[in-house]
């Protein structure tokens, strides 16, 4: 197997992203978004496991348990309450003060079972175990793949080929590009996001703290990412000065003790964002052997292992963990955008 990756100038969504481990407002999502969703922690901690005993070094505390924390209204509690019973997730009714003392968010809900992932610590181990079981890492700029009777040609920008039984299409917001180049056009667009990290005491946040403004984000060492900015349309990868203080102002609305801290990291990262709740994992129309998985957009984290676990079900033609059709790059029916999820606010 080879990954071909573009020159690491700027960096993925991957690894600029939150790892928070559950959609914002989960239950504003339809039922095939939680399938990808729901057992994510348990994905993770299963994936880790396998890199830690095989001895990839670095798999510690890369996992976040501490829960996720929700301000929630009253009418929309109700509804979390519902969605949390029938995925069987633990939750109870917390204030924000109960739960952390110093911050100002209001009441809330607690889902214990939840939490989040070191994601640029999650990508040097699977890389690091990827190339252990003999995958070969290339890099390149792709320009086109070709459909071919089985499989396809992987044409890269500097004249390279490479040909293969099976191609997955897995570039980000850069995926529109490439699916055109076969006659595809999907419900895509860029959404630029920026966070910002400051540091504080080991397990001063105990939890994610997610409200509609924004989240809050702890790490086992203290870090605590405050997220994030969304700027639909934009796909520049620089940290901007009204982003920062965007989330300045966030960090300390949610967490008073921040304003008078200076955040040690700013970055940001493009989204591959999607006009429905959930991405495009399958074939590619008029193809055989051409895959795409795409449009993951602010669920790209919590969703990875459920939708590598489905496209790998798809290729080798085993039965699929969940019905594929919802996902199908055929299927783009309305019943698959919720006309209140988070991002539509
Ligand atoms: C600020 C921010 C916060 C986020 N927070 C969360 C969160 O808390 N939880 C969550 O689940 N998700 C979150 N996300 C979303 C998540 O990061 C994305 O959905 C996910 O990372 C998308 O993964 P991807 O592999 O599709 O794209 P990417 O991670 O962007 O990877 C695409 C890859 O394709 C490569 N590529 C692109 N074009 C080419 C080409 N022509 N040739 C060769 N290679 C190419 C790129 O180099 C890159 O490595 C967040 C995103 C941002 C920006």
């Amino acid at each position: 197997m080879t990954i071909i990756d573009a020159p690491d100038k700027y960096p993925p969504a991957s690894w600029a992203g939150g790892g928070i481990l559950s959609p914002l407002y989960a239950w504003r999502y339809c039922d095939a978004m939680t399938l990808l969703s729901v057992n994510a922690f348990s994905r993770y901690q299963k994936v880790l496991e396998e890199c830690d005993s095989a001895g990839i070094p670095g798999c510690g505390s890369l996992l976040h348990g501490g829960g996720l924390w929700v301000e929630t209204a009253e009418e929309d509690a109700a509804l979390a309450f519902e969605w949390a019973q029938r995925w069987h997730i633990p939750v109870q009714a917390v204030l924000a003060h109960e739960q952390m003392e110093e911050s100002a968010a209001g009441g809330g809900l607690l889902f214990p079972s939840l939490g989040n992932i070191r994601n640029p610590g999650v990508l040097r181990v699977l890389r690091a175990y990827l190339l252990r079981l003999g995958v070969r890492f290339e890099s390149a700029i792709i320009r086109h793949v070709r459909p071919l009777n089985l499989g396809g040609e992987v044409g890269a920008a500097d004249g390279r080929r490479w040909h293969s039984d099976a191609v997955v299409i897995s570039a980000g917001h850069a995926a529109p590009g490439l699916l055109l180049s076969m006659g595809v056009t999907l419900p895509l667009f860029p959404a630029k996001g920026e966070m910002l990290l400051y540091h504080m005491q080991p397990g001063q946040v105990p939890a994610v703290m997610l409200t509609e403004r924004g989240y809050l984000i702890p790490r086992h060492d203290g870090s605590v990412l405050v997220g994030s900015t969304l700027r639909r349309g934009d796909n520049t990868t620089y940290p901007t000065v009204a982003g920062r203080y965007q989330l300045e102002r966030l960090a300390a609305r949610l967490w008073p003790e921040l304003a008078s801290c200076s955040p040690a990291f700013h970055w940001a990262g493009v989204r591959p964002g999607c006009e429905r709740d959930i991405p495009f994992i399958g074939s590619v129309p008029g193809t055989n052997g051409v895959f795409a998985a795409v449009g993951h957009y602010r669920n790209g984290l919590v969703a990875a292992p459920a939708s590598a676990e489905l496209l790998a079900q798809l290729i080798t033609g085993e039965q699929t963990f969940v019905d594929p059709e919802p996902y199908s790059l055929s299927s783009v029916s309305s019943s698959s955008r919720s006309s209140s999820s988070f991002f539509n606010r």
